[in-house]
């Protein structure tokens, strides 16, 4: 069984290093039936610490295809991503095309797929944050849309399907995608590679030197950084509460653009380059807790049992907010300062919960390709 696996950035080589590692694992223990997996890179992110870093670290299986799309605006991306997927999808003529997350990449994967009548499964299905301001929450609901296998990462997920009517089945043949609760790959990923990542010596060093007293930001959402109001906000917020707590912070390069183009500065925050995936678990691991517009940063405070300050104005990981573990702080300065106060500075809390299932998330996954696509 063919699969056509389709990435570009940063959070979905993590994501989807858990899954090819799966797949090994399910081809070794196969007689019969293997799973070939084709990469498509489209290229979204490109660079050495935005891209190679991560191929690397978490050995996922080189691209077949590097379409090199990139620093260009949302239509242009998606629809020269649709283009070249498509053409791949043509000559690879796989049985299923597998996407990640709520990217450009993600949706032209799922619409070139669509097209081609070929099933679209879709990993980190039903999140809402029920913003459409957010290029992700339109990418993420129309690729729900369109795909076949459906895998949810929460109850909440699952939930947020069914009141959109894509009802959870069992089964496909009746032509109802079929919706599985199977716990989240990023939890997978953590668990696999905190045990066996090793940071690089100028990431152990900060973590060596200020242990368990700093923070760890990071900023990137479009609603932030293209808004000069509320990165202004965002930027003194971290600069007050750098005056009494260290704050690193790995600038995600539209960060860093829009810093420039904004004339603002940050003279007390420590700022990096963007780091690779075992520096991040280093530095998630060391601080005292987290503050982030990243999707996948507030549940990474959570499994590194540290309290998170989200600067949005809401999240799709509701159940952390339900839990005491995350609070919304916006992008407002004093409401940001306020939280670090209230919330951030106690530091690790007790959590007891279980949010984002036991760790199998990838193996279900590929379970269920094959469960459902193996007959095909
Ligand atoms: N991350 C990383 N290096 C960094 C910043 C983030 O490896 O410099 C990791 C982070 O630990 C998480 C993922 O990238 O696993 C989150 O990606 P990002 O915040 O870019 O996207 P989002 O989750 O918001 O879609």
């Amino acid at each position: 069984m063919k699969i056509l696996t389709i990435v570009g950035a940063r959070p979905q080589f993590i994501k989807a290093a858990v899954v090819s590692r799966e797949i090994a694992a399910f081809n070794a223990g196969q007689d019969g039936l293997k799973i070939d997996e084709v990469i498509v890179h489209t290229g979204q992110h490109h660079d050495g610490n935005m891209s190679d870093i991560f191929f690397r670290e978490m050995k996922i299986p080189e691209p077949h295809f590097n379409l090199g799309i990139c620093d260009c605006p949302h239509g242009a991306m998606t629809g020269r991503m649709l283009e070249q997927i498509e053409k791949a999808i043509m000559s690879v003529r796989p049985h299923a095309v597998l996407v990640y997350g709520d990217t450009n990449s993600t949706l032209a994967g799922a619409l070139a797929a669509v097209k081609l009548h070929v099933p679209v499964a879709h990993v980190e299905a039903g999140l809402r944050s029920f913003n459409m301001n957010m290029p992700e929450e339109v990418n993420r609901a129309l690729t729900d849309r369109i795909s076949r296998l459906l895998f949810c990462p929460t109850e909440t997920a699952v939930k947020n399907l069914l009141r959109e009517g894509i009802a959870g089945s069992s089964e496909t043949s009746a032509g109802a995608p079929a919706v599985l609760e199977v716990g989240d790959v990023m939890f997978d990923a953590t668990e696999f590679y905190r045990r066996i990542g090793k940071p690089g010596k100028d990431i152990q060093a900060i973590v060596d030197g200020d242990k368990g007293d700093y923070y760890l930001a990071t900023v990137h959402r479009e609603e932030n950084t293209d808004d000069f109001r509320r990165l202004n906000d965002i930027v003194e917020a971290l600069e007050m509460i750098a005056g009494t707590t260290a704050i690193i912070l790995p600038l995600h390069p539209r960060t860093r653009k829009a810093l420039s183009r904004h004339g603002l500065r940050m003279n007390k925050v420590t700022l990096l380059g963007p780091v690779g995936y075992f520096d991040m678990l280093a530095l998630l691991d060391g601080c005292k807790g987290v503050l982030t517009d990243s999707g996948g940063l507030q549940k990474e405070a959570y499994f590194f049992r540290k309290p998170c300050v989200t600067l949005r104005d809401e999240t799709e990981w509701v159940e952390l907010v339900e839990h005491g573990l995350n609070t919304i702080a916006g992008a407002k300065k004093d409401a940001i300062i306020g939280a670090e106060k209230a919330f951030l500075s106690r530091g690790t809390v007790g959590f007891s919960c279980a949010l984002y299932g036991r760790g199998d998330a990838g193996a279900r996954i590929v379970q269920a390709l094959n469960d459902y696509l193996g007959g095909a």
